[in-house]
């Protein structure tokens, strides 16, 4: 049964967008079904009135296609949600990642292990990741070519996923024979491992040899200096002499991971790295507006704006909180902006959460540095006492939105181009200072906790 209404989700998930999909499909199940009836079990009775008047006729497509009636068909609330299966759940079996792969995310996938929702035409481009995408087209045009290895690096829910994935789709979509693999690092470890306990080692390097495309994802998962690393590199090896396409991702460089043999770390960065950053207020509203877009639903500008605003964390949040937003516009009638206006549409992900004042966080990253308020807005150029000091800056201008000559005053320096350049220092640092990016988050919880 439980397959059979994977079958039916996947079928669905095709036809809606992403966002009604994960709000109205996504903690389904199919509670029984016989001959002639079915009962589909639901989140609460609201859910009910969605599905029976705006899905219903999807939902009966799919139905039918999987052989499941399609005539009585009834919604029940169910009062806690069937466990999903999770990826590691998941027991690789020997027949390889490919089969399991599907079953993972209730999402259409082909043995590709690609999920075919990730696309170029719905990836919004901008400043944030315009260098990448342009490279993407490019391995498009011409895959194992120049950007081979392409290696492609960010934080948590900035698009990795959905633009390697992209890449792969449209590959397939130009030639359907071409033989590519998507999998995340853990799976192929899993498959890895399994092989070997079955005595099938060799196996699972030829089975990785026929591909034209590799694409790992979440790379910096790799586990020790061990047997399945020294794997990795072989097959990375193979395929990089016949120029088929290595795609790799991480939310880390490979020299910060590490765990990594130094010749591999070096390799996957030998055609470069591109990196996916936090989307600017412009490209934030660009993706909000394309979204909606996609769901056909209508968002005022002003709302889009004020979501953009006070989401900072990523696209993934982006897509949460204007999820929420819709959806709460439906329920209570009333247009996102309306919501906004009258308080009743929070913002979850941002981290201005509590209102805090400038003094408040200069003394906390203080603290943070074993320093007092006042050592750290001296004029010390001892470099923890200007690091903390810049990360005041930065703190002051991403969570306050404070002016440069405000900050200035603050934190006791000359004039406010020493604060861009302290600000704009703490940003580059981020992009590639993995133990920096946990010290501010830290210093943010200390804040805000
Ligand atoms: P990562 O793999 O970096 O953690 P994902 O690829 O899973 O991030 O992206 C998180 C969510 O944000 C996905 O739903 C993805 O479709 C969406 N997303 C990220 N960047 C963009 C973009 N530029 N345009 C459209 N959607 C995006
Ligand atoms: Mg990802």
């Amino acid at each position: 049964m439980y397959n059979v209404w994977e079958n039916v989700l996947a079928e669905i998930e095709q036809k809606v967008s992403p966002a009604n999909y994960s709000t109205w499909f996504q903690d389904t199940s199919l509670l029984s079904s016989t001959d002639d009836s079915i009962i589909i079990g639901v989140k609460n009775s609201f859910h009910i009135k969605q599905l029976q008047t705006k899905f219903i006729d999807i939902i009966k497509e799919a139905l039918n296609n999987n052989h499941l009636p399609t005539k009585n068909i009834s919604f029940e609330v169910q009062a806690t949600n069937k466990p999903k299966v999770r990826a590691h759940e998941v027991v690789a079996t020997p027949e390889s990642i490919r089969n399991h792969l599907p079953l993972k995310k209730s999402s259409p996938t082909n043995n590709s292990g690609l999920n075919i929702k990730y696309t170029l035409d719905n990836f919004i481009v901008g400043s944030n990741n315009d260098l990448a995408v342009a490279a993407a087209k490019s391995i498009i045009d011409a895959p194992g070519t120049r950007y081979n290895p392409f290696f492609l690096y960010g934080g948590s829910g900035l698009g990795k996923t959905h633009l390697v994935q992209a890449i792969g789709n449209e590959l397939l979509k130009r030639n359907p024979d071409y033989k590519i693999l998507y999998t995340p690092i853990s799976d192929f470890y899993a498959d890895f491992v399994n092989h070997v306990l079955n005595g099938k080692g060799k196996d699972f390097n030829n089975k990785f040899r026929k591909l034209d495309c590799l694409i790992i994802d979440d790379f910096q998962l790799i586990i020790g200096k061990d047997k399945s690393q020294e794997e990795f590199f072989n097959i990375f090896n193979n395929l990089h002499q016949l120029n088929k396409q290595i795609i790799v991702t991480s939310d880390r460089l490979p020299s910060q991971i590490k765990t990594l043999d130094d010749r591999l770390a070096n390799r996957l960065t030998w055609a470069g790295a591109f990196d996916l950053q936090l989307p600017k207020f412009e490209d934030k509203c660009a993706i909000l507006r394309a979204k909606a877009d996609l769901m056909g639903a209508e968002i005022e500008q002003e709302a889009i704006e004020y979501i953009a605003e006070n989401t900072n964390t990523n696209v993934r949040d982006l897509e949460g909180e204007l999820s929420t937003i819709l959806l709460m516009s439906e329920v209570r009638g009333l247009t996102p902006l309306e919501l906004i206006q009258n308080g009743s549409a929070s913002i979850h992900s941002t981290s201005k959460l509590r209102p805090t004042t400038s003094k408040q966080i200069a003394e906390k990253v203080a603290k943070y540095y074993n320093l007092t308020y006042k050592e750290m807005c001296s004029k010390s150029r001892v470099t923890n006492i200007k690091t903390a000091r810049q990360i005041t800056m930065f703190l002051l201008s991403t969570e306050l939105s404070m002016s440069t000559t405000k900050i200035a005053t603050e934190v006791g320096v000359k004039d406010h181009t020493t604060v861009m350049h302290g600000i704009e220092k703490i940003k580059n640092d981020l992009k590639l200072n993995f133990t920096l990016r946990d010290q501010i988050e830290e210093i943010k919880g200390q804040i805000y906790g």
